[in-house]
């Protein structure tokens, strides 16, 4: 086993992939930019460097900095966590490059599942259900017309090398394809680097499922059940809960089958998402993350399973230790992300946090690097926690996020924590009845 990782990034995850190495016995090597010298990152991990100014390209996404910090603590691996490099099918090669495990699938696959074409296409020759759309990239409006009208409107355009919601707009008809067409390719080129769109059928009101796996080099894979990530704002998640409240066990049963045989097919290795749409029962794939994902600790709350740990260890290349039987699941899980943001506007909120407490208790699990006294920096995302309850019942754990939300104390910025105090009393967001779409038509009508 590797006696020492880095860690290439910062806040919460850093903490986090941090907290599975020291339980592994595994030293920690923390990189930072010089706005994050006192994070908690840092001051936790066995050793530190500093790999560049304050903005994301010259520290956290700067390559080099990070390949000699590796190589000056005498590093083995790297753990990318999410965002940042994470995706980077280049940063996974040269890692490997340099005699390094990079704890993620290999590069192949980084490439074609971030590819959304490639990947829609890996996934459905697998048995994977897909959206309706074109086969593969659209070039002109000319070509675009009859795929639309086959399809049917509203249909949406996106871009193959889109994130984060970026990259994305709908047609409602034919009379608005083109301007579609050409903000959603502006933005992908500005964004990406790449232009390249394609159409699928635009669902109306589908939940967003997806479907955790884990997998090993020895040919193992296992799913971890489904997670429920339909409350979006601007197609960002802002509330994710395990299981689904909509699916029941023969649907879970019945998608992870499907899913598990898929990745076994495609032979990827390490953690991975399968992302749907769920509309009338039936599923649509929309693209795969190979990383650990923000809202993996629903999961884990709801399997026991450390999914930081179980990356690791198939890095080095280790197999796993459970069988898909072994895998149960227990009582329900629930994450809000806290952002740093008037809970209202939705501005950014950094700067010097004056207090903060911790709600804790049963069932109640804190992923923050937040503490009194931090400042929070200007530079990068307002993520600065998620609250993750679990409870034996979908009602316990809505009991206890509620309890928990009210405990939690950050003093001298603003957060979102009243909007999920607002969502608990909600008759639709209680009983579970809520749709991709819901969130934004909430949140417009407290307008
Ligand atoms: P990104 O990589 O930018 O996150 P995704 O393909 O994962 O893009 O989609 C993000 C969100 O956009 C989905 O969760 C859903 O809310 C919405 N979305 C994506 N595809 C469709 C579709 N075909 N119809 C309706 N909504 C969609």
């Amino acid at each position: 086993m590797f006696d020492k990782i880095l860690i290439a990034n910062r806040g919460e995850i850093a903490l986090r992939v941090h907290r599975a190495c020291r339980e592994m016995g595994i030293r920690t090597v923390a990189v930072h930019s010089e706005a994050d010298a006192n994070a908690m990152h840092v001051r936790l991990a066995d050793e530190s460097v500093c790999i560049g100014p304050p903005p994301a390209n010259k520290s956290y996404l700067n390559i080099p900095a990070i390949i000699t910090a590796a190589e000056v603590t005498g590093a083995q691996a790297i753990h990318p966590g999410y965002g940042f490099l994470s995706e980077n099918a280049r940063f996974a090669e040269i890692v490997e490059a340099h005699g390094l495990a990079f704890i993620g699938p290999t590069a192949a696959h980084i490439r074609m599942m971030g590819d959304k074409i490639t990947a829609k296409q890996a996934v459905m020759d697998a048995g994977i259900p897909v959206v309706p759309g074109s086969e593969g990239g659209v070039d002109t409006y000319e070509d675009a017309v009859p795929i639309a009208e086959k399809i049917g409107y509203p249909v949406l355009i996106k871009a193959a090398s889109g994130g984060g919601g970026r990259g994305m707009k709908v047609a409602e008809t034919a009379a608005n394809l083109k301007e579609a067409m050409d903000t959603a390719s502006t933005e992908a080129l500005a964004a990406f680097g790449d232009g390249t769109v394609y159409i699928e059928k635009y669902l109306g009101r589908p939940r967003h499922i997806e479907i955790q796996i884990l997998a090993d080099t020895h040919g193992n894979v296992v799913h971890l059940g489904e997670r429920d990530c339909s409350l979006q704002r601007r197609h960002q998640k802002i509330l994710e809960e395990a299981p689904s409240p909509a699916l029941n066990d023969d649907d879970r049963k019945k998608i992870g089958d499907v899913v598990r045989r898929a990745i076994e097919a495609i032979g990827y290795r390490g953690v991975g998402t399968i992302e749907f749409l769920w509309e009338n029962g039936e599923f649509y794939f929309i693209e795969m993350n190979t990383r650990l994902q923000v809202e993996h600790p629903v999961t884990e709350m709801i399997t026991g399973i450390d999914l930081v740990r179980e990356q690791i260890r198939v890095a080095d290349g280790q197999k796993l230790d459970i069988k898909q039987s072994d895998v149960t699941f227990e009582g329900w899980a629930i994450e809000c992300r806290i952002n740093a943001e008037n809970a209202r506007t939705f501005a950014p909120s950094p700067g010097l946090v004056t207090d903060f407490h911790a709600p804790g208790g049963l069932g109640v699990r804190l992923d923050s690097a937040l503490y009194a006294g931090y400042s929070i920096p200007p530079y990068y995302d307002s993520l600065i926690g998620k609250l993750i309850v679990h409870g034996r019942t979908r009602e316990e754990a809505l009991l206890r996020l509620r309890r928990s939300l009210e405990e939690m104390v950050v003093g001298g910025v603003e957060t979102t924590i009243p909007i999920f105090l607002d969502l608990l009393e909600e008759a639709d967001f209680v009983s579970g009845n809520y749709h991709i779409r819901w969130l934004e038509d909430w949140l417009a009508s407290r307008e």
